[in-house]
């Protein structure tokens, strides 16, 4: 058995999906469903739970399941969609597709993607790379601008290499204004998609923000705790968050690496 999850943030609320897997099997040995929407009966999510046991986890399955289970029960969360769910527990379904990476189960639940999901993988073509600001060393000099000499004293500094020896352009985003500025930018000058990080936190926030560019993305997770749960998302929005995080670096590099030799990571985009 493995262990998936995914989040989304719906406009009832954060949706959190675990599900524990047969994957040779392919069927749910269990579901936990949690968040902040409210539901109305308060016991329609251990239903649902009890009836997901044990179904098959394919699309189908899934979706008439959860259909059912609405129309059957009355059940209703509000400002959530049967479909909103179906697509939340597809998503965790799919991580699955991520081991044909070489990248274990553990490993994909820190992976995100966004404008198409973990299944479409090998059909992305990935032009750039995006690091976020707080990974980078909070004295060095390029911390609030553009830039890296490599100089190893954070994680930002192994991406830059690699980046540097595939040919790939990468950026170090400041503030969301930043981020959706450049997506827009890279996206004129005809770049297909984009290998990020970011905190979960900070992807959960903005998901559809990133779905709204309509751009592809293949995001990893950040190391540490985040200026999110420190409570200084303000100061994050406008790139003024004195902490520093790591980037997951083996994931990461694994990631870059492995999309380099599939031919989906391209950088066939000025870097200009
Ligand atoms: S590796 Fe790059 S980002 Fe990190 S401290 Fe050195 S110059 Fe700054
Ligand atoms: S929200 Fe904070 S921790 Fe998360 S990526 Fe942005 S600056 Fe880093």
């Amino acid at each position: 058995a493995g262990h998936v999850n995914a989040i989304r943030k719906t406009p009832g609320g954060l949706i959190r999906v675990s599900l524990a897997l047969d994957v040779p099997g392919n069927f749910i040995i269990s579901s936990f469903i949690t968040g902040d929407f409210q539901v109305f009966p308060q016991r329609a999510i251990m239903d649902l739970e009890a009836r997901l046991k044990n179904m098959s986890a394919d699309e189908d399955t899934i979706r008439e399941t959860v259909n059912k289970f609405f129309a059957d029960s009355g059940a209703r969360i509000f400002g959530v969609e049967p479909e909103d769910l179906v697509q939340i527990l597809l998503e965790a379904v799919m991580k699955t597709a991520f081991t044909k990476y070489g990248i274990s189960l553990e490993d994909s639940n820190h992976l995100m993607t966004v404008n198409f999901m973990p299944d479409e993988l090998d059909k992305q073509i990935f032009d750039y790379i995006l690091l976020p600001y707080c990974a980078k060393l909070v004295e060095c000099d390029y911390r609030k601008i553009e830039g890296c000499t490599i100089c190893g004293a954070c994680s930002i500094s192994d991406i830059y290499e690699i980046a540097g020896e595939f040919g790939v352009p990468t950026r170090t985003i400041q503030t969301f204004e930043h981020l959706i500025e450049t997506i827009y930018e890279f996206k004129l000058k005809g770049a297909r998609g984009y290998i990020g990080s970011c905190c979960e936190a900070f992807y959960t926030k903005h998901h559809e923000d990133f779905v709204d560019t309509e751009v592809p993305a293949l995001l990893v997770d950040i190391d540490d705790s985040t200026c999110y749960e420190l409570g200084e998302e303000r100061e994050a929005y406008i790139g003024d968050f004195e902490g520093q995080t790591d980037l997951k670096l083996d994931l990461l590099i694994h990631v870059l690496k492995k999309m380099r030799d599939s031919g989906n990571l391209r950088g066939e985009v000025s870097s200009d």
